[in-house]
């Protein structure tokens, strides 16, 4: 039952052969069981337990229970939940109650949701493995001696591992699509202003954006729909009607037009991960597409770019916790070196916290933004940034007058070993190579399983389309997904 999707779950419940609470106590115990996966950070049975009994009643009664009566839904620690903790993973949240809830987080209880505990991610999603957490990295599902990507990799590996059907995550730069990739799950990061950021802890504003994990398209273009649309406190939100993404989901588009990105396929992509590209290429041509090839000739700056617009805006957001209003404070704060005594004690108390609440990686991003923003630089990088962010969305409105969709890998490498990049940043950076752009363009993506390699690891496809084109991109996927049976597959859990 536990890996079963939120759909069947749904005809499940509806027929009354299980109740909602009967569901989550089977999840629970497989967490349970599944701890050394590290998946939650926070999971509150009673508090769980409760949500399904409430929903149980409601649909016992006959009442309505919303398009997610009684499913289980995983949620990334960055995203407030009144009264639960909150944490980003990070040692400065510790303790943090939020007294309000994030707008998806509204939606989903409105739609019947049970929140199914707050999942592990690199500190303040700020990496590609979940390594960076304060509570340690989460093993993943198919190959517990490798990562599970990240920053979301909680929320993908508890898809993956049968621990909640539907999850939540966010992506600023690949955290959703490389860890669903690596965990063989379905990430999908929509245009920027699709999904509420109210409530969403932010690390790069222009570029985050919240979005669906799921074991299959069907699941997704669900939940999608119930955590889009306007939200008048984000006023980054856009006033866009939300297609009933379930709806057309099995209409396969009219004119299937798909380009295959060059600069896609250059070096550092794994050999194993481009022969399944290039088996989903074949599979397109099968159901009829056109295929063509297509050049973004600024992607070779994104990983730069990227570099200093978040880490510049991370910065900026993260300024506000220094032990005063926000944050972890520091309880001594005396002068330990010479000269630290002519330093205010008030400085002193806010030095101490960040240094203490912070980790090592979050620290790289703040002074590399804080660099990339000084008088007299800011000219020269972060203004050069945007410049090259602006060539890079020309690149992507070119290559969708001629194409509708655009494939490539999600990810360079299937899933890599547990402290096998953590000594060399770049390396780590390059783990978004090819998912970075669509965040400085601001246009939507998913990954979807494709394959694996011949170590067992899944391999992700990644498919990206024009602002607010999701439909086009679920409909597009799952051309593919009926053709195949990947989606289908589960690691083998202990
Ligand atoms: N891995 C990228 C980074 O470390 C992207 C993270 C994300 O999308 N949140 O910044």
């Amino acid at each position: 039952m536990s890996q079963d999707t939120a759909v069947a779950m749904l005809a499940r419940m509806e027929s009354g052969e299980v109740t909602s609470e009967e569901i989550v106590r089977s999840l629970l115990d497989r967490a349970d069981h599944e701890r050394r996966l590290n998946v939650f950070v926070h999971l509150d049975a009673d508090h769980v337990l409760d949500q399904a009994r409430a929903v149980d009643r409601r649909r016992k009664a006959g009442e309505p229970v919303g398009r997610l009566g009684g499913v289980p839904v995983a949620i990334k620690d960055l995203l407030c939940v009144r009264g639960e903790p909150t944490t980003c993973s990070s040692r400065m949240l510790k303790g943090f109650r939020p007294p309000y809830d994030a707008t998806v987080i509204d939606r989903l209880r409105n739609a019947g949701a049970i929140l199914f505990g707050k999942t592990n991610m690199d500190e303040f999603a700020m990496g590609s493995s979940t390594e960076n957490s304060a509570y340690g990295p989460t093993l993943n599902p198919w190959d517990e001696t490798r990562v599970p990507g990240g920053s979301s990799g909680g929320s993908a590996a508890a898809v993956a591992a049968g621990l909640a059907p539907l999850s939540l995550g966010s992506d600023t730069g690949g955290s959703i699509r490389q860890p669903a990739a690596v965990c063989g799950v379905v990430g999908l990061k929509p245009t920027y202003g699709r999904v509420s950021r109210y409530g969403l802890i932010a690390f790069a504003s222009s570029l985050d954006q919240i979005g669906p994990f799921a074991h299959d398209l069907t699941d997704t273009a669900l939940l999608l729909k119930v955590i889009s649309g306007r939200d008048p406190r984000d006023a980054t939100s856009v006033d866009l009607p939300v297609p009933d993404y379930s709806a057309t989901l099995d209409t396969p588009p009219e004119k299937l037009r798909i380009g295959i990105v060059r600069e896609f396929f250059g070096e550092g992509l794994d050999p194993e991960v481009a022969s399944a590209i290039q088996e989903a290429v074949k599979l397109y041509e099968k159901a009829g597409a056109t295929i063509k090839e297509v050049s973004l000739p600024h992607s070779k700056y994104g990983v730069p770019a990227y570099y200093i617009v978040a880490p510049a805006e991370c910065s900026s957001n993260l300024a506000r916790y220094d032990g005063t209003t926000y944050g972890h404070r520091a309880e001594d704060y005396s002068p330990k070196y010479p000269g630290e005594e002519n330093i205010a004690e008030l400085v002193r108390m806010m030095m101490v916290s960040r240094a203490e609440g912070f980790g090592p990686e979050v620290k790289r991003r703040i002074m590399l933004g804080t660099f990339a923003l000084s008088a007299g630089y800011a000219d020269q990088y972060y203004n050069k940034a945007l410049q090259v962010r602006r060539k890079i969305r020309g690149d992507f409105d070119a290559a969708f007058r001629e194409v509708d969709v655009l494939l490539g890998p999600t990810s360079p490498t299937p899933a890599f070993k547990l402290g096998e990049r953590t000594a060399d940043p770049l390396s780590m950076y390059l783990s978004d190579i090819y998912t970075i752009t669509a965040n400085l363009a601001g246009i939507p993506g998913l990954s979807l399983p494709c394959g694996f390699t011949s170590q067992k690891l899944p391999i992700g496809l990644q498919l990206l389309a024009a602002p607010f084109a999701e439909e086009t991109l679920l409909r597009t996927a799952r051309v593919f997904e009926r053709a195949t049976d990947w989606h289908t597959r589960r690691p083998k859990t202990a």
